[in-house]
């Protein structure tokens, strides 16, 4: 993949939080992350399908303790903007919400509301109560906003050998998936449904989620920067797909449970097979369109 470098980003579209980041009055006290990757990537989907259930109201929108000034650092003057890991997600955000103002009306009939990405380091307090980086990247239906702690890639390529630069995006385009998702309604009706389990209402949301984010990839290319003028990538290659998909697999259900040591226990699925969201991204990117997501009707899950 290419980005552009004569994008304009638009940084209203991100807070960077610093350090346990979002309530600048001391610490969150952080959630015990165990086997760290693992149980990780179990609670996202639980903070992700939470919805508010947890108690803390903190505002997030915090003023940076100790954030960077990604006005300054991701301008168009800057032309080591890209090398910067702050600026290359932003412009990936920037990219998936362009994507979906032109796509949501399509689907829903109505207006899409954008939100905004939070980068955090150690902690942070969110809509959804306080969070700390073991969780992964996750999205809060309650304050609608996503966030992750940037440092997450290094896990997922170490520990995880997804280390392909397009899995970033992808694990944007999914939380933002979660985003539409709750816009439409969708994860408060799959709320009330099994929350683990092959078939679980908590796996069709979440491969959802993935098919969102393949659609994405597909128009990815098409979508414009802040002026309206410039395209924000000038290239995605097949190859850069194919980093998606690897990264996908390397989040499948049965992976992790398998890289665990501990077996294959489709019960306890939250996510759905590395198979499945293989094929869910797949789906996503080939038809180009988020009509062909559905998960909750198909009979071929
Ligand atoms: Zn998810």
């Amino acid at each position: 993949m290419e980005l552009n470098d004569r994008a304009e980003l638009d940084t209203s579209q991100v807070n960077d939080l610093g350090r346990g980041g979002g309530s600048g009055r001391g610490m969150p006290i952080p959630l015990p992350t165990g086997r760290g990757g693992l149980v990780s990537l179990v609670i996202t989907v639980l903070v992700a399908l939470v919805g508010g259930g947890i108690g803390l109201n903190a505002a997030t929108n915090g003023d940076g303790a100790g954030g960077e000034d990604l006005e300054q650092s991701c301008s168009r003057d800057n032309p080591d903007r890209f090398g910067n890991v702050k600026c290359r997600n932003l412009l990936y955000v920037n990219s998936i919400q362009d994507y979906w103002k032109q796509e949501y009306p399509a689907i829903s009939g109505r207006q899409y509301e954008p939100t905004d990405t939070n980068y955090f380091g150690q902690a942070v307090s969110t809509g959804c109560g306080t969070a700390d980086s073991g969780v992964g990247p996750f999205y809060c239906p309650a304050d609608k906003q996503v966030y992750i702690d940037l440092s997450f890639y290094d896990e997922l390529a170490s520990r995880f050998g997804a280390d392909g630069e397009f899995a970033a995006p992808y694990v944007l385009a999914h939380e933002y998936g979660h985003h539409i998702q709750n816009l439409l309604g969708t994860n408060e009706r799959a709320g009330q449904g099994d929350q683990t389990g092959p078939e679980s209402a908590s796996v069709r949301l979440e491969l959802q989620a993935d098919c969102y984010a393949g659609a994405w990839a597909r128009h990815a290319t098409e979508s414009k920067d802040k002026s309206g003028q410039e395209a924000l990538f000038t290239s995605i290659t097949e190859s850069d797909i194919k980093e998606a998909v690897e990264t996908a697999e390397a989040i499948g259900d049965d992976t992790i449970q398998q890289r665990s040591g501990g077996g294959i226990n489709p019960d306890q699925f939250t996510h759905g097979t590395s198979e499945q969201r293989q094929r869910w991204f797949r789906q996503g990117y080939d038809r180009g369109d988020p009509q062909v997501c559905d998960t909750f009707g198909t009979g071929r899950l």
